[in-house]
């Protein structure tokens, strides 16, 4: 198979018809750049539009697809009312109606006297039918042109369905047929469709199209599954180094801290240093609480390097988490006297091309950021090592690529989710392990408690009580949607209703669509104590250490993952005061929802916390990313209806096991795979052949 049949995939979405410079970036908010993230955009649901009653038996508040005569044509008498158009079938009669609609056009749409036939949603008010804005209106002849079923797709301002429906059946015309990869028992036995067919059916519901997303799912598994075990192998095959360091630098910083390192701390130093000091590539994993102190031991592991003259570099999230370390890493390091270096997404101008080049020099030794850090234009005089901050934050491209920068590039990735021990081979493979599992000294209990909504009022009394003595508060709101839109709207909503308790120079709100300085400065406002409560859209907007937040509020916890309510309550009791942590639900609780919650609530060690989890919601929804927020998937995660996806998890897991024969297909299998799904990760692969 060639590599190039899949290049229309990779073809910009404008080469399609009705996509111009105006409307790319709608869709690329949306979904993206290429023609495949439109592929693999898929619809949420679909309108039937086969339900034609007549108009003495229909049911209202359906989508009806109706023949009707026009009577005649009602302009409205001021512009704030509809333009009505009264026609009726043989039973009985309705109204259409239209707001700042142009006569001309509707006259044409609907002559009087005409057999119209029109589909949208029908109502009753005032006693009689009513249909606003058809989604469709054609002359009777043509009613075949209303199709039965129509795909509905998640959308953004100033994109409609008729839009997006277009352009994804354009795109579906440029996807290639691509050669089977799946096992041929496989197929059989789910009843799935080829690739293409699949994509088709997908975009083009019928009565059921749930095999066919099924098998996209599968693929998109099997995919990461591929790309976890390319890496593995890619990982053993390149030779480490050894970076025995010198002592000097380590022993200047620890000499410096402010605190003596917990005995957790000292012990993961010390298998980190002996990795970096073996021929062997590091690929070693730090599990640790919230606040256990992950980042300090990165340090020493990156001091490691610098004393052998390599290079070292953190890798965060996120812009805010970037500059967060940043400021702390430079502090730690005044008294050790060596500089760091902060690279993110948004820096531009001489700042930006100085730390470039100051990297490519080898003058800087030590840097932080965001994955801007492994970009192609980044390049490393001799990179030693790299540290990944939470790490399930990235996918499987970034990790790939970051071991792509230099040669046998040690490895430290960190993370606070707690995975269960049963789980961690198939989220990480076979790296290495070292946990935190005590917290520094004087670390307080979080009291924490459930409250229902409804007492919401006295939540906002208590934490203006609160304030009043000087505390400062994170308010987080949940996704509602998986619209950004609706989600902001909340936020903004919640922002205003405690302004008006509280303030409005007590409350900041701080969301993924702000531009970064306004996010910044009010990060930097709720640090300093300007404001008192900071109101959060997502939870990566949190992620930072203020040692003075002594309250979290957490709206709708039900629909958070447990592992990542943990992870919130982490960011109270930082400090030396007592910490609170208020879990607000929308009654009633379902079984598990309150077995989850109130688990949380009896204790605070975030290992058992996740076994609990797992236990309670199983394992694809453990490993899938909506705990952290983001989407990992984009396929699996619509798809996933219970057993069904784990079947073929587990699948992909079995065929991965049967290595021999992934070793014989490698190159046909990966390049399609990779190419689909980690397209990123593909390049290098694909360059080392
Ligand atoms: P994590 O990344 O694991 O959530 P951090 O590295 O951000 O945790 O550490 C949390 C806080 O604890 C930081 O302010 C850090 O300086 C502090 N800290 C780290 N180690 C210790 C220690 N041994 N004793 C006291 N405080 C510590
Ligand atoms: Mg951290």
């Amino acid at each position: 198979m060639r590599p190039d049949i899949l290049f229309p995939l990779f073809a910009p979405l404008t080469s399609l018809r009705g996509i111009g410079p105006k409307m790319a970036p709608l869709y690329k908010r949306l979904c993206g750049e290429h023609v495949v993230d439109l592929l693999w955009h898929l619809p949420t649901g679909m309108i039937d539009r086969g339900y034609s009653p007549k108009l003495r038996q229909a049911e209202k508040g359906r989508v009806a697809t109706l023949v009707i005569t026009i009577a005649e044509h009602a302009p409205p008498k001021t512009p704030k009312l509809p333009y009505r158009i009264i026609g009726a079938d043989e039973t009985d009669q309705i109204t259409i109606n239209y707001f700042n609609a142009k006569g001309d056009y509707l006259s044409t749409l609907y002559p009087v006297g005409a057999k119209v036939a029109v589909s949208g949603l029908i109502d009753r008010f005032r006693g009689g039918w009513h249909m606003n804005h058809p989604d469709y209106a054609v002359p009777a002849a043509r009613r075949s042109e209303i199709p039965r079923f129509e795909p509905v797709y998640p959308l953004t301002e100033g994109l409609s369905g008729k839009m997006l429906r277009k352009s994804a059946q354009l795109a579906l015309e440029k996807a290639p047929e691509l050669p089977e990869w799946n096992d041929p028992h496989l197929l059989v036995r789910e009843k799935w469709p080829a690739w293409k067919e699949a994509l088709r059916l997908a975009h083009n519901p019928g009565e059921d199209n749930k095999t066919a997303r099924r098998r996209l799912a599968y693929d998109e598994l099997l995919a990461d599954q591929l790309a976890l075990a390319v890496i593995r192998r890619h990982h053993r095959e390149t030779k480490g180094r050894a970076l025995p360091g010198t002592g000097n630098l380590c022993k200047k910083l620890e000499a410096a801290l402010p605190f003596s390192l917990t005995s957790g701390q000292r012990q993961a130093i010390a298998e980190i240093s002996a990795n970096m000091k073996a021929p062997k590539r590091m690929l070693r994993l730090l599990q640790g609480d919230v606040g256990s102190g992950k980042t300090i031991v990165a340090l020493f592991a990156m001091l490691q390097a610098a004393e052998n003259g390599a290079q070292a570099a953190f890798m965060a999230p996120t812009e805010i988490l970037a500059a967060q370390h940043y400021a702390r890493l430079s502090e730690f390091l005044k008294p050790v006297g060596i500089k760091v270096g902060l690279l993110t997404g948004k820096g531009r101008g001489k700042d930006r091309a100085e730390t470039l080049e100051k990297l490519a020099s080898g003058e800087l030794k030590l840097v932080v950021g965001t994955h801007a850090l492994f970009q192609d234009e980044v390049e490393y005089a001799d990179l030693g090592v790299a540290v990944v901050d939470e790490q399930h934050r990235f996918g499987v491209n970034e990790r790939l690529r970051l071991s792509d920068k230099g040669r046998g590039v040690d490895i430290l990735v960190m993370t606070a989710t707690p995975i269960p021990r049963t789980l961690t081979l198939t989220a990480y493979g076979d790296m290495d392990v070292s946990r935190l599992p005590d917290k520094p000294a004087g670390r307080q209990a979080i009291d924490t408690r459930l409250i229902n909504m409804e007492r919401l009022d006295e939540v906002i009394a208590g934490v203006k009580r609160a304030i009043a003595k000087g505390a400062r508060a994170y308010w987080v709101c949940p996704l509602i949607e998986e619209s950004e839109k609706s989600d902001l709207a909340a936020a903004t909503a919640r922002a205003e209703l405690l302004t008006r308790s509280l303030g409005a120079n007590n409350v900041g709100l701080v969301h993924g669509r702000m531009p970064a300085e306004a996010r910044d400065k009010a990060m930097a406002a709720f640090a300093s104590g300007t404001i008192k409560v900071l109101v959060a859209t997502t939870v990566i907007e949190v992620g930072v250490d203020v040692k003075e937040a002594t309250l979290m509020i957490v709206e709708h916890a039900e629909r958070f993952g447990l592992a990542q309510l943990h992870q919130l309550r982490g960011r109270v009791g930082r400090g030396a005061a007592k910490s609170s942590c208020l879990l607000l639900y929308d009654a009633p609780l379902g079984e598990v929802a309150k077995a989850r919650l109130t688990m949380l609530r009896e204790t605070e060690d975030g290992f058992r916390i996740a076994e609990e989890d797992l236990r309670l919601r199983g394992p694809g929804e453990l490993l899938g990313l909506r705990q952290s927020g983001a989407r990992e998937f984009r396929l699996a995660d619509l798809a996933r209806d219970g057993d069904q996806l784990e079947i073929a998890s587990d699948d992909a897991k079995l065929i991965l096991s049967r290595d021999p024969e992934l070793q014989a297909d490698r190159g046909k299998v990966l390049r399609i795979l990779l190419y689909l799904f980690q397209r990123d990760a593909a390049v290098p692969l694909l360059r080392a052949g």
